[in-house]
């Protein structure tokens, strides 16, 4: 028997409908991250292993299990882009040039775990960094513009999660606090957290199982580990967001995968998805400089899942232009549709025809099929007085118009319809 092929697992094929959501969402992103004056990047795909190692931290979970190693070499597909970006900006010494820098990316970034529900090995993430200054107008910035670049492609209905780690200080009081308080739980913690409670105890707030929520949930987290400063950081953020009238919700437990955020780390997810419901999250990472270069740069970023939003979507309906049909009702009329088609396409009005079929039946079948929202009947008599019938779909009505004068009606039409 001969084999079957189907797409590696954990990766995604994008069907047509789906690209169209991606694409809408890359063109109003791409015209978001210009109003907001940011530049693009466009990244490898390969880094070295280490720079995750020390970037993302050595005990998370992206680099303990789930970096797409290249065999025999220190190289990995890149598991996500902030580091990679940092990577950038210190090679190439901008803290010399123009120290404040604000990029975006759009473009693939890879997993080697085995994948679960909702976790891809292959995945698109639209991100950007600001580089350069510790303000929290800049938190409210990156925030401000992942919600609208979410909103630009229709998904409304969202939350936005937020918290703050505090400074290195504060997240090693946080730690501290944490692993006391879990000391005496530690046996009915999961077998993972309870390794992760020596070497990393914020992470045992990330996971996922609900014996280890239970015994989190108790912890009875606050503001208490902030110190003045960054407690001034987080409350002035809070305010911005109050007088935006943008709708959060405080969550002391959020403290996200990622070894290098500090103070702000927020997570915008969405009921749409099953458990796996983020749709995107940033936070501020004050140290990685520091982690990767030995420079004392402050950076706030955000990252959205390209598949996330298409998957959240895609129970949504997505209205794609009105299309037009050109059908012909008699032979030897090839010609003069061609012809007509090119004029419509010429006048930007998305277009289509069937050239393999010869009954009118059969056309008009294939155009209701394709979803055509108007159809353009080619007949010998009409055509004769240069005239053609129009018939609009969705309301059902049927004219006879000058082939002049097809193309304005159209788009007449056309615009009512939008
Ligand atoms: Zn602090
Ligand atoms: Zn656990």
């Amino acid at each position: 028997m001969k084999k079957k092929y189907s797409n590696v697992r954990g990766t995604i094929d994008f069907s047509p409908q789906q690209n169209f959501i991606y694409e809408s969402l890359r063109n109003e992103s791409i015209k978001l991250f210009g109003c907001y004056n940011y530049q693009q990047l466009i990244l490898p795909l390969l880094e070295e292993k280490s720079l995750f190692i020390k970037g993302v931290g050595q005990t998370t979970d992206i680099v303990q299990s789930q970096m797409m190693k290249i065999e025999g070499k220190d190289i990995v597909l890149r598991p996500e882009g902030t580091a990679q970006i940092v990577r950038y900006y210190l090679q190439n010494r901008l803290d010399k040039k123009n120290s404040f820098c604000k990029f975006f990316y759009i473009g693939p970034m890879f997993r080697g775990e085995r994948p679960q529900k909702g976790r891809l090995r292959q995945f698109n993430h639209v991100g950007a960094e600001i580089i350069g200054s510790n303000s929290f107008y800049l938190d409210a910035e990156v925030i401000l513009l992942a919600l609208k670049i979410v909103d630009s492609v229709g998904l409304t209905k969202k939350e936005l999660q937020i918290n703050s780690l505090g400074c290195e200080d504060d997240k090693k009081k946080l730690a501290k606090y944490i692993k006391e308080r879990l000391k005496k739980r530690k046996s009915r913690l999961c077998t993972n957290c309870q390794k992760r409670i020596e070497k990393n105890p914020l992470r045992v707030i990330d996971c996922k199982r609900p014996e280890c929520r239970k015994i989190v949930k108790s912890l009875k987290l606050n503001k208490n580990h902030l110190c003045p400063d960054c407690l001034n950081h987080f409350n002035n953020l809070l305010s911005i967001l109050d007088n935006l009238q943008i709708d959060y919700k405080y969550n002391p437990y959020l403290v996200r995968g990622l070894d290098y955020y500090t103070n702000t780390v927020f997570e915008i997810t969405s009921s749409q998805l099953g458990s796996q419901d983020a749709l995107g999250a940033g936070g501020r990472y004050n140290n990685l400089f520091n982690q990767l270069g030995g420079l004392d740069i402050p950076a706030v970023g955000f990252a959205l899942g390209v598949e996330r939003v298409i998957l959240a979507l895609d129970k949504i309906e997505v209205k794609p232009s009105p299309l037009v049909f050109v059908a012909r009702a008699g032979s030897g009329l090839e010609e003069k549709a061609f012809s007509v088609l090119t004029n419509l396409r010429n006048s930007n009005i998305v277009s289509a025809c069937d050239f393999r079929k010869k009954s009118l039946k059969a056309q008009l079948r294939y155009g209701q099929k394709i979803g055509s929202n108007f159809v353009i009947i080619l007949g010998e008599e009409e055509l004769k007085e240069k005239k053609v019938i129009l018939k609009d779909m969705e309301r059902s009505q049927q004219e006879t118009v000058e082939l002049g004068q097809l193309i304005t009606i159209l788009k007449e039409k056309i615009k009512k319809y939008a």
